[in-house]
């Protein structure tokens, strides 16, 4: 049975309240099988997973279908490797059923509170040289087609490399398998003390001390800020470096200001699902009433491209609550913005002050645009389909396939129209 969200002011918003739907109606299925009857006699439809994207990426003029009320499924099959999860499941839940059957995932984004079709479908990443995007851990992806009927696709299919980055675009996703491997464990220390001058001398020394490494600045001065590592132990005691750089590993350090809502710290050794994400499953992450962007360049270009932001700092950091630098190893999916080539990505979260925030993003954009800067999909950016071309090398490619897959544009919107994620429709 599904309930319908009209009246009820909040259920129409994204999770930081930011972002108001424009759908004409919002509904929420209580059972998988109401999905086909909803494809079929909606003329314009949209998945709503757990709503942290920040634009109106997720939205549509017609019938939104929040997933989150369904019930979730985890299927861990240790032999193949790999779990068949509730595109709505979040990422927390997954997680903790797969440390009960003694499986991971190779990598987290920075909250656990996020669906995986949701995360998978925009490309969320987290942190690590070697660690492609969640995305990356897609093995096959079912869904309800265009008709409302149902197909799997599976990783070596025509298509497959175009669709699993799909940012709603062209069905409802209702299952993701994903690889999995054996668990770990894993400790995270913090290191402050380093400059701005050392970092950008070697990059490399940073993003190499962990399999997944944060620098957090606030693009104060000389002042980094300060280095978040997670560091994949063999054994328990296995030690860490007590210098990095210029600067040291600060035990006693509660970053992001406050350490109720953050993963242990401290160099204590814990299971990957507690210690990869930054915020806790059972705590209301990041800041709350917040903005975000995000871009992601070539890693080679980082020095430069970072100077190229620093230049800015005067303007950005009265609207900063704080920048997160992650690197992303380089894949196949072909809207994903580390797409053929090893990332970082810079992000910004912003005070919810969108006025501020939409005067100042231009100028980073233009000061990264040298280095083919691609956005990501889920945050406040202001590309059109003719800059997103510039950068998106098989973005034309993807629009074929979804055109193809979904010939009467149910899944079209006036968002994915102005990125040309999508082919204008006359109704
Ligand atoms: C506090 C916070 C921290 C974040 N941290 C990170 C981070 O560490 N790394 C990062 O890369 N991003 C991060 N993000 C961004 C976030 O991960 C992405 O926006 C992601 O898409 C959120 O998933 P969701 O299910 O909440 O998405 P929604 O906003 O609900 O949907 C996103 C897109 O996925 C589509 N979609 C969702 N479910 C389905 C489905 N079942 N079938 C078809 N389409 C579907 C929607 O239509 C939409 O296009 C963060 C966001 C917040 C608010």
């Amino acid at each position: 049975m599904s309930i319908e969200q009209e009246n009820d002011a909040s259920a129409q918003q994204n999770w930081s309240g930011t972002y108001r739907y424009a759908a004409e109606r919002i509904i929420a299925p209580t059972d998988a099988a109401e999905l086909p009857g909803i494809i079929r006699s909606a003329p314009r439809v949209h998945a709503l997973g757990t709503r942290h994207s920040f634009n109106a990426l997720a939205d549509t003029s017609g019938t939104l279908v929040d997933l989150t009320g369904l019930p979730d499924d985890v299927a861990v099959d240790g032999v193949a490797g790999t779990a068949r999860v509730t595109a709505w499941t979040r990422y927390g839940a997954a997680a903790q059923a797969l440390e009960e059957a003694g499986f991971a995932l190779h990598n987290m984004g920075s909250l656990p509170h996020i669906a995986v079709g949701g995360a998978t479908a925009t490309s969320t990443h987290g942190s690590g040289d070697r660690n492609g995007s969640l995305a990356t851990a897609v093995r096959a992806l079912t869904f309800i087609d265009a008709n409302g009927d149902p197909q799997t696709i599976r990783r070596g299919d025509d298509d497959f490399d175009a669709l699993v980055v799909h940012v709603g675009a062209f069905a409802i996703v209702t299952h993701v398998e994903l690889d999995i491997q054996p668990t770990y464990r894993v400790r995270q220390d913090i290191y402050s003390g380093l400059t701005w001058e050392a970092a950008l001398a070697d990059l490399d020394a940073i993003t190499t001390a962990g399999h997944s490494v944060s620098i957090f600045t606030r693009w104060e001065g000389e002042d980094l800020g300060f280095v978040w590592v997670k560091t994949r132990l063999g054994d328990d005691t296995d030690a860490v470096v007590d210098v990095l750089l210029d600067g040291a590993r600060d035990p006693g350090s509660t970053p992001l200001g406050s350490d109720d809502n953050v993963t242990e710290l401290g160099g204590v050794p814990g299971p990957w699902l507690l210690r990869l994400p930054h915020f806790r499953l059972d705590r209301e992450p990041s800041f709350g009433a917040e903005i975000q962007t995000e871009y992601f360049i070539d890693r080679q270009d980082a020095p430069q491209a970072l100077r190229a932001v620093r230049a800015l700092a005067p303007l950005i950091r009265p609207h900063l609550v704080w920048t997160e630098l992650r690197t992303i190893a380089a894949d196949d999916l072909w809207l994903s913005p580390a797409y053929g080539r090893d990332s970082m990505a810079i992000h910004f979260t912003w005070f919810d002050r969108p006025d501020e925030v939409a005067a100042v993003i231009p100028l980073i954009e233009e000061a990264l645009r040298p280095f083919g800067a691609r956005p990501h999909w889920g945050k406040v950016h202001a590309f059109d389909a003719e800059r997103l071309a510039e950068v998106h090398p098989r973005l034309a490619d993807a629009r074929a396939v979804f055109e193809r897959r979904d010939p009467d544009g149910r899944f079209v919107s006036d968002h994915l129209v102005a990125l040309g994620v999508r082919e204008t429709r006359s109704r």
